[in-house]
């Protein structure tokens, strides 16, 4: 499969390294906020059925499709129950760095998306939720939403659209759970970040009970642009259901790690290639790759190489896009610890709500310390694959799933060297015996 590089012209982030300045003038020199009222001017459905037109999946990990998702929310909304937008930038899994480059960088293609897509599903109010050790990049929201109330943007008759829409800037305090979108609610609420139990989805039940809709940080940024250019042009890139372009967040063991928008479905090998100055030590030392964040399940090397990088391309090879956060491992990796440590992080952001994660997160982690050792039995794999079972699918939220996939991956494709590591402790062991 060939993928036409993606041209400059075409990028929507064209400040996402900072050269340039991230405020209202700077960013209305790149051509955001550029007549904003016209684009609203077509009219709230239209707005939804251009974005689901352009094939926009939710960036965020799930791959949702955006438009479809807004077509939930009330198109009337009751007396005393308004609709809500929630943006969620609380961006804390592992690999994953995007959303904080956007708003560092770009923050009006963030905060138009916000007014626009706010306006489409009838929100009257919009709430962008940050991580909380996103202390500087806070700073520049805080900034930039300001720059917009100033210059009539946002507030009252919003960017001389005839429509009031209002946008505030919350900080989490850290926990990975609050990104989890039900958490997410319940701390904006002032409560303690504990997913909810689905259904009600938010777009019945959300903020304060009322209709809402929760969409990362770049699936809101993309709209303008993909209004001002059209839903073709967006719909150009990518493969079938997985149109679009991309900031991946390349990591790991690659010459030079970036992170950079491309054409979604660009095969691995050329995204390496092309962006990050290939693999450290040449394509033979390549061992794995996990392509989307910690929670999804790894790829060994000779599967991954000529994948489409996409949402059905990797869920083809048993893994996932995510948030397109591609993790990069050579042979100089101790696989078995890596995806421990993992785990270990699971454990300690479980909210421990629900018993097959709160328990089961420990138990897989300590599991997977002594297999890292050697210091268990073969039989034990099957054992710790049996719990991952049990957890994935049984939690409340996909937490469960997150800490289970790394291990099922890690079993189902290196199984032979957490063997070895077990039958030379062994035979250690033996010898010292003898
Ligand atoms: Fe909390 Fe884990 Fe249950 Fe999610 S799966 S609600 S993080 S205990």
């Amino acid at each position: 499969m060939t993928i036409a590089p993606l041209a400059d012209n075409d990028r929507i982030f064209t400040n996402v390294y900072g050269f340039q300045d991230w405020g209202l003038k700077g960013a209305q020199m790149r051509g955001d906020w550029d007549n904003t009222a016209a684009l609203m001017a077509i009219g709230q459905d239209a707005i939804i059925d251009a974005v689901k037109a352009s094939g926009l999946r939710g960036r965020g990990g799930a791959g949702f499709p955006t438009g479809m998702k807004w077509g939930f929310m009330p198109k009337e909304p009751k007396p005393g129950k308004p609709n809500f937008l929630v943006i969620n930038a609380d961006e804390s899994e592992p690999g994953s760095c995007k959303d904080r480059e956007i708003i560092r960088h770009d923050p009006h293609k963030l905060i138009e998306g916000a007014l626009i897509a706010g306006f489409a599903m009838r929100a009257r109010a919009g709430y962008i939720y940050i991580r909380g050790e996103f202390i500087r990049e806070a700073e520049t929201l805080f900034a930039a939403v300001q720059q917009a109330y100033d210059a009539g943007l946002l507030g009252k008759n919003a960017a001389g659209s005839g429509y009031d829409f209002d946008l505030f800037v919350h900080r989490g305090a850290g926990a990975y759970i609050c990104g989890e979108e039900t958490a997410m609610l319940n701390s904006l609420e002032g409560k303690k970040g504990f997913p909810r139990l689905k259904p009600p989805f938010p777009a019945g039940a959300g903020l304060y009970g009322c209709p809402t809709t929760v969409n990362n940080v770049e699936s809101i940024a993309v709209v303008p642009t993909i209004l001002r250019r059209g839903a073709a042009w967006f719909k150009g890139f990518g493969r079938e259901k997985n149109e679009g372009t991309k900031l991946f967040q390349i990591s790991g063991h690659v010459n030079k790690p970036c992170v950079v928008e491309e054409t979604m479905s660009i095969p691995f090998r050329e995204l390496i290639d092309r962006h990050a100055g290939g693999i450290r030590g040449g394509w033979d030392n390549l061992l794995a790759v996990i392509p989307g964040g910690s929670s999804v399940p790894l790829v060994p090397a000779a599967q991954i190489m000529d994948a489409p990088m996409d949402f059905d391309g990797l869920r083809e090879l048993g893994s996932g896009l995510g948030t397109a956060a591609v993790i990069v491992m050579d042979k100089s990796t101790d696989i078995v610890k890596a995806i421990s440590r993992i785990s270990y992080f699971y454990k300690h952001e479980s909210c421990g709500q629900c018993t097959p994660c709160r328990e089961g997160t420990g138990w897989m982690w300590r599991m997977m310390e002594r297999l890292r050792e050697g210091n268990a039995d073969v039989g034990e794999i099957d054992l710790l694959w049996d719990v991952t079972k049990q957890i994935e699918g049984h939690t409340i939220c996909a937490l469960g799933d997150a800490a289970a996939w790394p291990i099922q991956g890690l079993i189902r494709h290196f199984r032979p060297e957490v063997e070895r590591r077990i039958l030379e402790k062994e035979g250690r062991t033996l010898k010292a015996a003898e």
